[in-house]
């Protein structure tokens, strides 16, 4: 075992930290207020490779290894203090890029990797409904084959990146009879007739990554837009949430590095009944725990990425990873609050924002009792 990044890693680790602090940060806390997604950002890590990291370089990527991509993800979180940006991205490559890597044809492969590597095109997923959300594939959108194109009604909801999106995956079951089996993926281009955008949703946190409802209405797609075939939703969505979950939450290992570094600085600047506030171990436990969180999740998350970039299956681990991390997060951002006292509690000091963008990774990509669910199932339970 080798716990240590290897010199090439570290320097683009050191050179992505720089880029977001320069590129990244400008009126994140007026965006937040104002729900406003970055589109310039995009732009900026599209030009400097983030957007196509894990995308092969055949297909205009930057064709890293899991671990390089996970390390560039955690350095994003610690440079750049816009978590509902970073949502974003994270949504593009785990839920539209991997999906169509590895169930694409040639063909669509080549016409939308690139694209989507680039940031000239953002993508998205869109499986959650109204009325299934962790029980996803009790889903009611249905799509229907008529001659070469298949039409496809539904609707969906809690859809990040809509507003900005350019290529929809999209979920609809083509067979209900066959209930989880009927479930299949299909790529839907923005300004397809049919495909229509509803009520743009307000969130408690990740406010600058655009979120809505969205609707299918006779929504006709070309046969050849399929993903994978009839069928197959089921592996693609079990593909990419394999994914995502090892991924996901590498950022957030980020954050957790820079609110420690924040508490330290004020632990030892701050001062009351007559010396700094770290010198109480009340305090110094609060900033020992928040480390313990930060490096068990660091190896949960290595361990998962490790084997992803081995080929091997990673269920498990994403899940036991994505539940630890997300919870972890939480419970640091509750952690610098408090010991900043009613700074902490207070905007200007964002860290009320981390906490209201954490929050929602106990609910994306899996519920925590969801992923309690699947950890329990290697147990035969
Ligand atoms: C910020 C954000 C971004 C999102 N982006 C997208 C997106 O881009 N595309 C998309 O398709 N979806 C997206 N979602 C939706 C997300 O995947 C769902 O919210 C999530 O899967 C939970 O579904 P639900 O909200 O319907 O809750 P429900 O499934 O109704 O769950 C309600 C509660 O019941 C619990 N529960 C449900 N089933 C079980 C069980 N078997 N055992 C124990 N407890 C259970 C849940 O854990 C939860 O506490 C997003 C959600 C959020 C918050």
């Amino acid at each position: 075992m080798d716990f240590s990044w290897s010199e090439e890693q570290a320097a683009f680790r050191k050179e992505v930290i720089r880029f977001a602090k320069q590129e990244l940060n400008d009126d994140v806390a007026k965006r937040d207020r104002e729900e406003e997604f970055p589109v310039e950002f995009w732009k900026k890590c599209g030009a400097f490779g983030i957007l196509g990291l894990p995308v092969p370089q055949e297909y205009g990527g930057g064709g890293a290894d899991t671990l390089t991509t996970v390390c560039a993800l955690e350095a994003l979180g610690y440079g750049c203090k816009d978590n509902g940006f970073l949502f974003s991205l994270n949504a593009h490559m785990w839920t539209s890029e991997l999906p169509l890597m590895a169930f694409g044809t040639e063909e669509q492969k080549r016409r939308y990797l690139p694209k989507l590597a680039s940031g000239e095109w953002i993508g998205l997923h869109c499986m959650t409904e109204p009325m299934s959300g962790s029980d996803a594939y009790s889903m009611r959108s249905r799509a229907e084959r008529k001659g070469d194109r298949y039409v496809i009604n539904g609707s969906k909801t809690f859809i990040t990146n809509t507003t900005h999106g350019d290529l929809f995956v999209v979920f609809a079951n083509v067979d209900p009879s066959k209930g989880a089996n009927g479930v299949t993926g299909f790529l839907v281009e923005k300004g397809t007739p049919g495909l229509v955008l509803g009520k743009k949703l307000h969130k408690m946190g990740l406010r600058t990554s655009p979120m809505s409802e969205v609707a299918l209405v006779d929504c006709e797609v070309p046969a050849e837009n399929i993903l994978g075939k009839e069928g197959s939703g089921q592996a693609i969505f079990t593909h990419s949430m394999e994914w995502e979950r090892t991924c996901i939450l590498a950022s957030h290992l980020g954050m957790m590095q820079r609110l420690i570094e924040t508490c330290v600085k004020y632990a030892r600047e701050r001062q009351q009944f007559g010396q700094p506030i770290g010198k109480y171990s009340a305090i110094a436990n609060m900033i020992a725990d928040m480390e313990v969180r930060l490096e068990t999740g660091r190896l949960l998350i290595y361990k998962a990425a490790w084997l992803k970039s081995q080929g091997r299956h990673a269920l498990r681990e994403a899940a036991i990873a994505k539940l630890f991390v997300s919870e972890a997060t939480v419970q640091t951002c509750l952690d610098a609050i408090q010991i900043h006292g009613g700074y902490g509690y207070m905007a200007e000091y964002e860290m009320e924002r981390d906490l209201r963008d954490a929050v929602s990774g106990k609910i994306y990509s899996g519920t925590s009792e969801i992923q309690r669910v699947i950890i329990a199932g290697f147990q035969g339970l």
